[in-house]
């Protein structure tokens, strides 16, 4: 592997608050929970630790509350060797919140408040020019205010790093922000929403269906895309690939999960991980589906995100 080009991750801290019930409430019910967790969480703060956890050089830039879900945050980011330095401690507002329920069947209902993450503005971006300048890969996603994920795409842009945007939770993005990403990162709920209902192909589809879905995302200006598929692991849509491929089927790793919370952030951020480091993107995205299948044989999310030591003996 190649010298590490450092990631800049922009985006989203939250505290999860996990209740575990037998089934989901109906609305106005009152259940009994069967166990109750705080664990660190966001999409960009799970980004940031996995991509950390790989040997990544990562900055992570947002905000949380002065309280104690933004000093477990900030703890467990820099557990991971992430510089925290630029998530700015917000006055008179909570750290993000994630009260999650999760039934016997792993099913799960999620509500967010947005706290800090919602203070987060192009401002911050602005004021974070000195860890843009030189980065490799910047990691968005959508869960902060999308003016000031528009002012870190163009920020990367501006910095010639890979600019990779996770379209999740999925919102309609300006066609602009859609071409200043250099890779889209969708699952095939995401990648159909994307492409206005589209069809995606299904885990036995042939390389020819996938090269339908490749041109609809190039008539985006988006030459390349990763879709994940969930257990039947991804496939990579590159336009630019070098080698000619445009269609990659990335077979799924098989393994035992117990909790696939979080798989795709620990997919997003080991990408990032590997592309900053110079691979190829469908190098990167087999790498990143070994990742993400470790991160779902163990409970939890940012704790649950593999080490490069456990990849590698698993590549081995
Ligand atoms: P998201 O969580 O964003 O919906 P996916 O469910 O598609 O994302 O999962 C992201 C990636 O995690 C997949 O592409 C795959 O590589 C890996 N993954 C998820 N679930 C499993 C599983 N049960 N077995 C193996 N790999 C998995």
């Amino acid at each position: 592997m190649s010298a590490q080009g450092r990631i800049v991750v922009v985006g989203s801290l939250n505290a999860d608050l996990t209740i575990y019930t037998e089934r989901l409430p109906n609305p106005g019910e009152t259940l009994q929970g069967e166990g109750f967790i705080v664990n660190p969480g966001g999409k960009s703060a799970n980004q940031a630790v996995a991509a950390g956890r790989l040997g990544g050089d990562v900055s992570l830039i947002g905000a949380v509350g002065r309280d104690s879900n933004g000093d477990m945050l900030l703890a467990s980011a820099a557990a991971a060797g992430v510089d925290v330095s630029r998530v700015r401690r917000a006055d008179n507002v909570e750290t993000g919140v994630a009260v999650v329920t999760v039934d016997a069947h792993g099913e799960n209902s999620i509500v967010i408040s947005a706290g800090a993450n919602g203070t987060v503005v192009p401002a911050d971006i602005a004021a974070a020019k000195d860890v843009f300048d030189g980065a490799a890969a910047v990691c968005l996603c959508l869960e902060i205010a999308l003016e000031s994920v528009e002012a870190a795409a163009r920020a990367g842009n501006d910095a010639g790093a890979t600019v990779l945007l996770n379209l999740s939770p999925f919102a309609p993005v300006p066609e602009g922000l859609a071409e200043a990403a250099d890779v889209l990162l969708v699952n095939a709920h995401e990648a159909s929403q994307f492409l206005g209902g589209a069809d995606i192909p299904g885990p036995e589809a042939e390389a020819g269906e996938w090269e339908t879905v490749r041109l609809k995302f190039a008539e985006h200006r988006l030459d390349r895309a990763v879709v994940t598929l969930g257990a039947h692991g991804s496939v990579v849509l590159d336009s630019l690939a070098e080698d000619g491929r445009r269609v990659t089927r990335i077979a799924p790793t098989k393994v035992d999960a117990v909790d696939t919370t979080g798989a795709g952030d620990a997919f997003t951020g080991a990408l990032a991980a590997r592309l900053a480091a110079g691979e190829a993107l469908a190098e990167a995205a087999a790498f990143a589906s070994v990742a993400a299948a470790l991160a779902t044989t163990r409970k939890g999310t940012q704790a649950a995100y593999p080490s490069l030591v456990d990849v590698q003996a698993r590549l081995a």
